[in-house]
């Protein structure tokens, strides 16, 4: 049990590789905060969480406003007495073309992807300064370090999450707080699942190991980063993507 005891706060945890992470750190041991905007999928999922045998509550917010990130915090501390990992993963996507691009698709996805990351940090250090202990893991991607043709929204928003991550490093380091990144490729999700055929067989060419990875690859080295023995590292970066950026 590398997580005994310990709480945690994982945003968009409804689905997907958050779910993964959830589910992974409770058989780990943590207690967990399932922060989404989707409040349906999130009970369900706090419900099994639940069934592993430590507690889950479900809270219904949007990332990108303030109040709703400030409401869950209180919630999560209410019920839990602390925070002790923070992982921002909710993010979204909507994909175009630079010259296509509305500005509302660009403001979608920086305000989710990026400010939620930013408001929920700030939340959580608040939290986590007065305990002099805290992990804050950020989901970001390989097209933050290749770019992607259709994704400068996207690659844009998870580029700026590891300036976020390194910046918490420096700032709260002599808080206890550590700060790092997961860089994953390309994960079989619902995120995903949309692509063509054609499109997921180009991007298996590009990929050295010759599959895509799971949510369960991401989670794992998300529960190392959260764990004591990561306690050394921080402000860093994990790239999961079986070689397809090196
Ligand atoms: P997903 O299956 O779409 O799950 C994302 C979850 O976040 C959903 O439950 C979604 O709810 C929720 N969400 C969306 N907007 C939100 C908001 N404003 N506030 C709170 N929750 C919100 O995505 P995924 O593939 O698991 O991706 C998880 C993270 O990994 C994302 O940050 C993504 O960018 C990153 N990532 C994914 C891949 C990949 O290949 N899948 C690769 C690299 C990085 P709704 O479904 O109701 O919108």
């Amino acid at each position: 049990m590398r997580l005994e005891g310990k709480k945690a706060v994982i945003t968009g945890a409804a689905q997907g590789i958050g779910k993964s992470i959830a589910l992974g750190m409770a058989r780990e041991g943590a207690d967990i905060c399932v922060a989404d905007v989707n409040i349906e999928n999130s009970e369900k999922t706090a419900q099994e969480i639940c069934a592993l045998g430590v507690k889950s509550i479900a809270v219904r917010l949007d990332v990108s406003k303030q109040d709703e990130v400030a409401k869950a915090f209180e919630t999560s501390v209410k019920e839990f007495g602390r925070i002790d990992i923070l992982v921002n993963n909710a993010g979204i996507t909507r994909d175009t073309v630079l010259l296509r691009m509305k500005e509302e698709d660009w403001d979608a996805v920086i305000n989710i992807n990026l400010k939620g990351s930013f408001l929920c940090s700030k939340e959580a250090v608040r939290i986590m300064a007065k305990q002099r202990y805290g992990k804050i893991i950020s989901i970001s991607s390989v097209v933050a370090f290749m770019g992607n043709p259709g994704q400068i929204n996207y690659s844009s928003s998870k580029a700026g999450l590891i300036g976020l991550t390194k910046t918490i490093a420096k700032e709260y380091a002599s808080r206890g707080i550590r700060a790092n990144a997961v860089a994953p490729g390309f994960i079989q999700t619902a995120m995903t699942d949309v692509l063509t055929d054609a499109v997921k067989d180009e991007m298996r060419k590009a990929i050295p190991l010759g599959e895509f990875g799971t949510p369960e690859d991401v989670a794992n080295a998300v529960i190392f980063l959260a764990s004591a023995e990561a306690d050394y590292i921080t402000g860093q970066v994990i790239h999961i993507n079986g070689g397809m950026y090196m």
